[in-house]
């Protein structure tokens, strides 16, 4: 993806696709000191733009980084981004990174901080599946402790484990992988999180290991106002066999139907259909 037309902006400029490199000693290349954003625009607006810039803030101070640009600076580096590029719909990806400093042990204290925002044109990141249902595998890791992590963080390192689970799910035929957190409850997929309904009810995983999507949040609240009760709570693995439906959520997945998850199917139905067309009515509005 290096070698192709098109401006990224990088530290405060834009500058041409080919010429966005980093130092093979980029401390963030050997220790996975890096945060970074997934969203996208729609008809020229960024959907929740601004929610995205606090939250890639608030991901790189959980690892003891301040980025030097403000909120402000960093949604107009977006805009900038997109107009260069000649875009009105298309995927947004700010990255921020510890780079090379004077020295390449584990510390980084005098290592800059540094931030990208690229871009590209991206149809829905499940493809035909968004609609049609897609086929999850049960990925073998697990969404790790909080003690052990910053779990809330859209961190490169918490994606080691998602990377490996994709790869095992596509080998067996299937489009993603569903993580059960460390302590066996159903969590979330590799870059989504997911939902589950019976009865006329929306069940979800609580976010207390794993991130809140912002695409999650703005489903419960469409389903909220709809009158649909949600219960955010912790779902064990054996209640998959009794959920009618379920769908992804993700500023990529935007809202994906799940027609499988290892053995169990689960139909298209109504709920989701209706979901995801009110999503789809909101980011373009
Ligand atoms: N979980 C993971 C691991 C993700 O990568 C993503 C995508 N950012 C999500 C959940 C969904 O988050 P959002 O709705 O904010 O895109």
């Amino acid at each position: 993806y290096d070698d192709r037309d098109g401006k990224i902006w990088m530290d405060g400029k834009l500058i041409d696709w080919r010429e966005a490199n980093v130092h093979i000693l980029t401390h963030a290349l050997h220790y996975a000191s890096a945060v970074f954003e997934g969203e996208r625009c729609y008809n020229g607006k960024i959907f929740k733009g601004v929610e995205h810039s606090h939250r890639l803030r608030n991901s790189a101070q959980l690892l003891d980084m301040d980025i030097p640009f403000s909120v402000e600076e960093i949604e107009a580096a977006k805009y900038a981004m997109l107009k260069a590029n000649g875009w009105t719909d298309a995927y947004v990806r700010a990255v921020a990174w510890r780079g090379a400093g004077e020295d390449m042990g584990v510390s980084a204290a005098r290592n800059p901080v540094r931030l990208a925002v690229a871009g590209w044109e991206w149809g829905n990141y499940y493809g035909d599946a968004k609609m049609t249902g897609a086929k999850l595998d049960i990925a073998k890791w697990k969404r790790p402790s909080p003690e052990t992590i910053p779990v809330h963080a859209k961190a490169a390192g918490l994606y080691m484990i998602c990377t490996m689970s994709k790869h095992a799910a596509e080998a067996k035929g299937c489009s993603d992988a569903l993580f059960m957190d460390y302590r066996g409850y159903v969590a979330e997929c590799t870059g989504a999180n997911i939902f589950f309904v019976k009865d006329g009810e929306v069940h979800t995983p609580l976010p207390d290991s794993f991130l809140n999507g912002i695409t999650r949040q703005t489903v419960i609240a469409l389903l909220k106002e709809k009158g649909i009760r949600v219960y955010e709570r912790h779902i064990e693995p054996y209640e998959l066999e009794g959920f009618e439906q379920c769908w992804l959520t993700g500023t990529a997945a935007e809202v994906t139907a799940v027609g499988q998850i290892g053995d169990y199917t689960f139909e298209v139905g109504a709920l989701t259909r209706d979901i995801s067309a009110s999503y789809e009515k909101l980011v373009r509005s």
